[in-house]
């Protein structure tokens, strides 16, 4: 597999960065995790704007799904006049409706889906395209969803946003790279089931056995290299900071 980060910045764009999107590539076959603000016009820098194959949501703040208006757009109102085919679209409960209220003016309210093809998320495990993959419900105040993604033998776990959760830890078990949510500072904010700080993303890296950790979705207020030396502290393993533009062959 070869992931992408396509953006990688918490909760509002950085000045460098998109916010929360992922690119999984694998036999040619194209997976975006999330679609944050920003994240399409990127996207444009690593693939064609018509060349993925699905999508998947793992929840429905603005920062993880937002840009999918822009592309409703880009798919509907082709230049050419034509429209695309419906992209596989996999999000929580609810997902063709917020994305259609937050449009705020589509054709019809099933204009969407002339262009997405939706399909709700649940716990479980099912294929996307050559990828074998397992959801868990993470702890977030609105239905979240962890992701794990298996190809090859090789496994790529991303936590989406959540706080600590026991079925993160699961879904990381001994992945191979391990891409967990870092939003918050260890000793500055303490909100339960919203987000990790560096120190609980590398306590939930160090449960699992996961081979590599990669800690993402830091907001521009967040200073990464605390929470980088805080993960440090707790997961022997190698951890990094996501940055735009790095890919990482898996
Ligand atoms: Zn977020
Ligand atoms: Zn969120």
């Amino acid at each position: 597999m070869k992931l992408t980060v396509v953006g990688c910045s918490g909760s509002f764009p950085s000045a460098e960065s998109a916010c929360s999107s992922y690119l999984v590539e694998a036999d040619g076959f194209r997976l975006l995790l999330d679609m944050g603000n920003g994240a399409l016009g990127e996207l444009q820098r690593h693939c064609g704007l018509y060349d993925l194959d699905a999508i998947f949501l793992s929840h429905l703040h603005a920062d993880h799904c937002i840009d999918m208006c822009a592309y409703f757009v880009a798919r509907y109102y082709r230049h050419d006049g034509g429209r695309c085919a419906p992209l596989p679209v996999y999000g929580p409960e609810g997902t063709e409706h917020r994305l259609t209220t937050a449009y705020a003016d589509t054709p019809t309210a099933s204009s969407m889906s002339e262009v997405f093809d939706f399909h709700t998320v649940k716990p479980g495990t099912f294929e996307i395209g050559p990828f074998t993959v397992h959801t868990e419900r993470v702890a977030h105040p609105v239905e979240a969803y962890g992701i794990r993604i298996e190809h090859g033998g090789r496994s790529l776990t991303y936590s989406g946003d959540t706080g600590v959760s026991q079925a993160l830890v699961e879904l990381a078990r001994d992945a191979d790279l391990f891409l967990c949510e870092a939003a918050f500072t260890h000793g500055k904010e303490d909100i339960p089931n919203l987000h990790l700080n560096g120190r609980e993303a590398g306590r939930t890296a160090a449960l699992a056995g996961a081979r590599r950790l990669v800690l993402t979705h830091i907001p521009p207020w967040t200073d990464p290299e605390i929470n980088l030396r805080d993960a440090r502290e707790v997961f022997d393993g190698p951890v990094e900071l996501a940055r735009p533009r790095t890919t990482y062959e898996i």
